[in-house]
């Protein structure tokens, strides 16, 4: 299995490369540590399956690494401080954390509903103002960064260009129409506009009494700094892998290679990152799914639809993470039939394995399926893979030709394919196992008499299409 190797498509050389760790000699349990870092969520609100195709995406990175043997340090930010959450604060009336705080269980919660593995780090930016301040005074003290009238602090990109750094790393740019020392206020701009950007953004009216004191007095971060200060903060200054949405490129990840490696703090010859890695986006009919334009849905939509975490899971790992391609409702009745098939399958396995142990014969389920995803992670070929094989197992099975320790070897390989692909067991009961998460934890509210969140957990099952009795056996679940 050994014989190929991951290559990768790299944002920053538009090349496919072989991925090769940064630092090889650094291990944790015998493996090299590889350290990766995705933008993650903004937590005004429910992420959308377009945002998560992004993350089942960075989980599809992690998964195929840790199976390649690696111990992967898995970072990913959560944004709560920005624009939109202090405008929803200031609405809603609740203190920053107690919003924020709502929005990133939910987030981390339709995570595990789409069997995501857990990010080993989640940072919030407002526990890292320290970090961010002290990388704002670097860049300032190496002529970086300036202080705007209004009292906010931009990055300098003429002075970072002065300094033979390279602005345009990740897209070409066209310097000619800048001029210099244009700024520009907004964490979101296009190419078109290329200017200085906001590193520390001065305290305004609107901000109520959401502002840090700094150096430069009371304010906030800019979103791009965020990234940088938290991703060197825990990975170091130069790290293996960056991800995030094909939206990230510019200016966000620009942006955070301008302030990382403007900082300096890189050893010789090193990058801020090696490998650049982003996802095409989740479209509906043609147009990319957002928020903005109002074509979305979010995990809960879809349970409350009747669908699964493992189906959403499964449409969204359908196709190549750059190709874009079209959510639609039939596409998701496609996943819930691959699945069925592939459930169908394992359970006649199961069955004919009995108890038996799987013989020590490697599997060419396995090997063309580390082949394809070796490949750029191509998933598409990898599907092919298991569906050639669920085909020649049916047909094998149907013929009773398999012995029981055939039919457990066969199972044994899928079960290792499936730690990549993460679906799991298709749920023994007819309730599906984020449902009964919930309940178990409004049962433990409950217990705690903790009535209002009991209540909100009951509230939040409607949502999805459960109700809960009370019965003196204990709680029960019903379709509503
Ligand atoms: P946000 O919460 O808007 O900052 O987005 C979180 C992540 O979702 C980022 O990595 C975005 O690039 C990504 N993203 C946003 N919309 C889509 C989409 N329609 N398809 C795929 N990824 C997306
Ligand atoms: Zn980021």
């Amino acid at each position: 299995m050994d014989a190929t190797r991951l290559q990768l498509f790299n944002t920053l050389t538009r090349r496919v490369e072989p991925f090769e760790p940064l630092f090889p000699d650094q291990t944790k349990d015998g493996r090299p540590v590889v350290g990766m870092y995705c933008c993650g969520p903004t937590v005004y609100d429910f992420g959308h399956i377009g945002n998560f195709r992004t993350f089942v995406f960075a989980d599809l990175v992690r998964r195929y690494l840790e199976f390649r043997g690696y111990a992967v340090n898995h970072v990913m930010n959560i944004t709560d401080v920005e624009d939109k959450i202090i405008r929803r604060v200031q609405e809603t009336g609740q203190s920053l954390r107690e919003f924020t705080g709502h929005y990133e269980r939910e987030f981390i919660r339709d995570l595990q509903t789409l069997l995501c593995r857990v990010p080993t780090q989640t940072p919030r930016a407002t526990e890292h103002i320290a970090d961010i301040i002290a990388l704002i005074q670097r860049l300032e003290s190496r002529g970086l960064a300036y202080r705007a009238p209004d009292g906010s602090v931009y990055f300098s990109i003429q002075k970072y260009q002065g300094c033979g750094c390279r602005y345009g790393q990740l897209v070409n740019l066209n310097f000619d129409a800048m001029r210099v020392g244009e700024r520009v206020a907004e964490d979101e701009y296009d190419k078109e506009s290329v200017a200085d950007f906001a590193l520390w953004k001065a305290r305004v009216p609107e901000d109520g009494e959401i502002f840090w004191e700094s150096p430069w007095g009371p304010g906030r971060p800019g979103w791009h700094i965020e990234c940088s200060a938290m991703s060197m903060a825990l990975l170091g200054p130069s790290f293996d892998l960056h991800l995030g949405g094909e939206d990230l490129v510019f200016p966000h990840h620009e942006d955070e290679i301008a302030q990382s490696e403007g900082a300096g703090l890189q050893a010789p010859g090193r990058p801020f990152v090696k490998h650049w890695v982003h996802a095409s986006h989740l479209l509906v009919e043609g147009k990319k799914m957002s928020k903005s334009l109002g074509n979305f849905f979010t995990v809960r939509d879809l349970l409350a639809k009747g669908y699964t975490g493992r189906e959403i899971r499964q449409l969204l790992l359908s196709a190549h993470y750059r190709e874009t391609f079209n959510f639609t409702m039939d596409g998701l009745d496609g996943a819930r039939t691959a699945l069925a098939r592939i459930d169908e399958c394992v359970a006649k396995l199961t069955e004919v394995a009995g108890g038996a142990a799987p013989g020590p014969e490697s599997s060419s389920l396995v090997r063309a399926f580390v082949t394809a995803l070796d490949d750029d992670l191509n998933v598409s070929r990898a599907w092919a893979a298991v569906f050639d094989w669920v085909r020649e197992t049916n047909r094998a099975l149907a013929g009773q030709q398999l012995s029981p320790v055939q039919a457990a070897t066969a199972l044994a390989a899928w079960q290792q394919v499936d730690q990549v692909l993460g679906l799991g067991a298709k749920s023994t009961s007819d309730v599906p196992a984020e449902i009964v998460a919930l309940a178990e934890e409004r049962a433990a509210a409950k217990k705690a008499r903790d009535f209002a969140r009991a209540d909100a957990l009951r509230k939040e099952l409607k949502d999805r299409g459960w109700v809960v009795e009370d019965t003196p056996k204990g709680p029960k679940l019903k379709p509503a």
